[in-house]
């Protein structure tokens, strides 16, 4: 950036000025600051939270910077300088820009949007434990994640960065899950609970595994894609001592996989832990089956196993993101029989109202006869199978 260099001569007598400008200078050319770049301490110190900030950065459209104006008090923005350094700058339409960046879209409210679109709050038997399903829970553990991605399903909750669950709440949760002996998983998530320090993820998932009736716990993050530098061998050594251990990961895009990705998925899956990876599908930046093709098989290339892609919730202010059922319907018959099967995730509706996960998926059942099914594959070619005959 040209205006740059100006800033680093000018007189040194706002601070504030200079910070920024050694920002940009950072972002500009990670390599030549290695050590802060890799630090994902300074990474979080350094977010790009304010206009004041982006301003320096970027040229913001006029509907971003209203957007930023008016998030105060609405999902926070903040930024990793990394995952900032993935935007192109002369690209309105980036993919990795209109997750990051707020927009004034954020604010028309459409009449079918729910604060808690997946009624969790109604599930809760302790604060910050969800039990919806049977045989496992879901307990929120802190509210912070590096990047907050504008379509979050957990906006009513998440961003105002507090401090992580109480050792006092999750006692209670503990006390919850002891009592209930068929929940055998546990999915820790947030916010991100990677976000957390070490330590203190440590004393929690030590203590869920000292339960001997929970069999596998599983981690929700996406700071390994919006913060890869805090996958470091501190972290890996400390999960891997938990296994059956699990990771669910989020992406949203091909371009999210970087060397540093590579890098931290690398670490995570040589420590022995599967990583599955959740997609939200959104209009403009992931609605294409070649790009969601390409993301898939991306990820399995870095031993990632798409795991879920999911219809975009009904959170307040989503609606810019939000595409019809059919797209997501169309991309699922794109991808089954067309790549690897590994590389087809399932596609579900998170019901509004609290419902869970529900799967849907192109019609290949044409029809179902007396002894006879008729399918289709997925050239369209018909084929019959004939059903066992009935013993007598
Ligand atoms: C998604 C979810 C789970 C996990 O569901 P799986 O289909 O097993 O991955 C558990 N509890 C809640 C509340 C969830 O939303
Ligand atoms: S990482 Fe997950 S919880 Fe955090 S903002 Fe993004 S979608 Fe929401």
């Amino acid at each position: 950036m040209e205006g740059l260099s100006n800033c680093a001569q000018a007189p040194v007598s706002n601070l504030a000025e200079n910070k920024r400008s050694e920002l940009a200078e950072v972002i500009d050319e990670p390599s030549r600051s290695s050590e802060l770049w890799g630090d994902w301490k300074w990474q979080l110190k350094n977010r790009i939270t304010t206009l004041e900030e982006i301003s320096e950065l970027i040229q913001l459209t006029k509907r971003e910077e209203e957007g930023i104006k008016r998030a105060t008090g609405r999902l926070a923005m903040a930024i990793t300088p990394y995952f900032f350094s993935l935007i192109d700058r002369n690209d309105p339409k980036c993919p990795i820009r209109k997750q990051a960046i707020p927009r004034i879209e954020e604010f028309s409210v459409s009449s079918c949007e729910l604060v808690d679109p997946c009624g969790e709050d109604s599930h809760s038997p302790t604060s910050g434990l969800v039990h919806r399903y049977p045989d496992r829970a879901l307990l929120i553990v802190t509210d912070s994640c590096a990047m907050y991605c504008r379509y979050c399903t957990r906006r009513r909750m998440v961003g105002e960065e507090l401090p992580p669950m109480s050792m006092e709440r999750f006692k209670e949760a503990v006390k919850y899950l002891k009592s209930k002996k068929t929940i055998r998983d546990v999915l820790i998530s947030g916010g991100d609970p990677l976000m957390m320090k070490t330590e203190v993820l440590e004393q929690y998932i030590k203590e869920l595994r000292a339960l001997p009736h929970i069999e596998i716990i599983r981690l929700g993050t996406r700071v390994p894609v919006t913060l890869p530098m805090r996958v470091n061998a501190e972290l890996v050594n400390m999960l891997k001592k938990y296994h059956p251990l699990y990771l669910s990961l989020h992406f949203s895009h091909p371009r999210e996989i970087t060397p540093e990705v590579v890098k931290s998925c690398g670490m995570l899956a040589d420590a022995g832990i599967p990583l599955g990876s959740q997609t939200v599908l959104l209009r403009g930046i992931n609605d294409r089956p070649v790009v969601m093709k390409k993301l898939m098989q991306e990820l399995l290339k870095i031993r990632v196993r798409p795991y879920y892609l999911y219809q975009c919730d009904l959170a307040i202010g989503t609606n810019h993101f939000r595409t019809p059922v059919s797209v997501g319907i169309n991309i699922m018959e794109e991808l089954r029989g067309h790549t690897t099967g590994y590389a087809v995730p399932t596609f579900v509706i998170d019901a509004p109202g609290g419902g869970g996960k529900i799967p849907v998926a192109p019609t290949y059942l044409i029809s179902q006869a007396k002894n006879k099914a008729t399918l289709r594959n997925y050239e369209n070619k018909i084929f019959n199978y004939m059903e066992p005959a009935t013993i007598p």
